[in-house]
């Protein structure tokens, strides 16, 4: 694990001098998620190459040198999934942002493994106007690539599933250097599917950069619907707000289905903590998007929308048309439709900008419980009203397949280490929980990965190790992350 002179100066012959450096303030910005109240790590150095032969060069490096090599777009998964624990080489992918071709015919776009939703965006607007991608709320300068190779969670999500499922095929370099390509792309010029092949795909998906560097993803776009409505609804607890989530999502009419609770959700509208709950005020409050191709198939939409939600009488729906002018001006929410968007502006509940989560797939049957459960830690932690209540923000994917539940934490930016200390031991305390009963940690942080491996098959770890000494049996790749595998 040496980065000395000798290799930094080799590494500079790839990049040149301009695109890599040692500097402690440099290394400094890149060594922490600014987001999240984890601790920093300490990077030796951070690159930004321009293409994949740069990444190939530096990767041989690395593997001859056995440099610990973290693969970096912007850092921002609210759980410093590259903060250089072990040190190491940041690289900057954020020069490969390109999106070399958008097909519409086939419907896929090829990207680059640094792209950013802004980029994505732009690109999209200007060169394939009336098709979309998946958006997630995530700043913009956030990556595409990373938020599908992630499982995040995407605004079209209901409808089509978490990120992994728009990866049609990926190009990748791995740790000893060598290109590979996965998904139909591995026989075929074309980026069309992960079909009919051995899907290789699945060694980056949920890896966190730990198996090699994708720099080339085929991902899917789809024709934006000529009909879009929103709908609010709201469900006085969890008990009835999660079942009708499902009531909906099972007659797959809409694209999207997310909520808040009570507490994050007046956050998200700009309101500063302290608050209070008002007597009757929802504590689900959940949003659903439905898109069709014409009027009449809105119409039919919406009529079941209703339905459903008239069958429990716990729950009120208001047309997003009549809800949105009733929130207070500085609220997220209106910007909901046009992403991405830059939530962190205003994630702080008065706490001066820092937040983080522990989140999980968690079976839909299950929510309510956890939501309880998790209460009681908030509560028994001192987290209550009116400085800090329970946050919690669900969203059900792949009609209704799928369902993730996350718990905020917030915390001033310019907090001391016992404050954070003490956020990182209620999160902990809280994906403990969720694991127990039986769900799993997304985009698991350091200590995170660890609570999922330790409690994964042993079988299945011992498969994961024979991997790992296959491809990277220097650890090379962002180690320590995946419980340290
Ligand atoms: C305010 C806010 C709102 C958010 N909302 C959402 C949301 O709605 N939905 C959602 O899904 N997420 C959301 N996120 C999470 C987050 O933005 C995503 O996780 C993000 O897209 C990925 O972060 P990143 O691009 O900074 O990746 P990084 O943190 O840079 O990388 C993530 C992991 O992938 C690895 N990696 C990076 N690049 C590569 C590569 N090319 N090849 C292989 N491995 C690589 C890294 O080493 C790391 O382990 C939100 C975050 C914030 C701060």
């Amino acid at each position: 694990m040496v980065l000395d002179k000798k290799v930094y100066n080799e590494l500079e012959g790839v990049v040149g001098q301009k695109y890599i450096s040692q500097k402690k303030t440099t290394c400094y910005a890149y060594s922490n998620d600014w987001c999240a109240v984890e601790p920093p790590g300490k990077p030796d150095a951070v690159c930004m190459p321009a293409n994949t032969e740069e990444i190939q060069a530096i990767m041989r490096i690395a593997w001859k040198n056995k440099v610990n090599v973290i693969p970096w777009v912007c850092n921002l998964t609210t759980a410093g999934m590259c903060n250089a624990y072990h040190g190491g080489l940041i690289i900057d992918l954020r020069r490969m942002n390109k999106v070399e071709e958008i097909n519409t015919d086939a419907l896929y776009a090829v990207v680059e493994g640094g792209l950013t939703w802004a980029d994505f965006k732009r690109e999209m607007v200007k060169r394939a106007p009336g098709y979309v991608g998946a958006y997630t709320y995530s700043p913009p300068a956030s990556g595409v690539v990373t938020g599908y190779l992630l499982c995040g969670m995407m605004d079209i999500g209901l409808a089509h599933g978490d990120g992994s499922y728009y990866l049609n095929g990926l190009e990748a370099v791995m740790p000893n250097g060598e290109l590979v390509r996965l998904g139909s792309h591995m026989i075929s010029p074309y980026w069309g599917s992960r079909a009919p092949v051995i899907d290789l795909t699945g060694l980056f998906v949920g890896w966190a950069g730990t198996t090699g560097i994708v720099t080339k993803a085929g991902i899917k776009i789809y024709k934006e619907p000529a009909y879009q409505e929103a709908f609010y609804v709201d469900a006085d607890t969890v008990e009835h707000g999660y079942p009708n989530q499902m009531n909906i999502a099972k007659q797959q009419i809409a694209c999207d289905i997310a909520s808040n609770n009570w507490a994050w959700g007046r956050v998200e509208c700009g309101e500063k903590m302290p608050f209070y709950r008002e007597k009757g005020e929802a504590e689900l409050q959940s949003w659903v998007v439905l898109q069709a191709a014409s009027e009449k198939l809105m119409d039919a939409k919406i009529e079941i929308l209703k339905k459903i939600c008239a069958e429990d009488k716990n729950i009120v729906i208001t047309p997003e048309k009549e809800g949105l002018p009733t929130l207070p001006p500085g609220n997220q929410l209106q910007y909901f439709h046009d992403l991405p968007m830059q939530l962190t502006n205003d994630m702080d509940g008065n706490r001066g900008g820092i937040g983080q989560w522990v989140g999980c797939y968690v079976p839909a049957f299950l929510q309510a419980e956890l939501y309880r459960i998790a209460e009681k830690i908030y509560e028994k932690r001192g987290y209550v009203e009116p400085d800090h209540p329970i946050m919690q923000y669900n969203r059900v994917m792949e009609n209704g397949h799928e369902t993730i539940l996350r718990f905020n934490v917030f915390q001033h930016k310019d907090a001391s280490e016992k404050e954070k200390e003490k956020d990182r031991a209620l999160l902990k305390e809280i994906g403990e929980a969720e694991v127990k009963l039986g769900a799993v940690i997304y985009k698991p942080t350091y200590w995170a990965s660890r609570v999922n491996m330790e409690n994964a098959d042993p079988n299945t770890v011992k498969l994961i190790k024979t991997i790992k000494d296959a491809i990277d049996p220097y650890r090379i790749m962002n180690r320590g992350q995946i419980g340290g595998i």
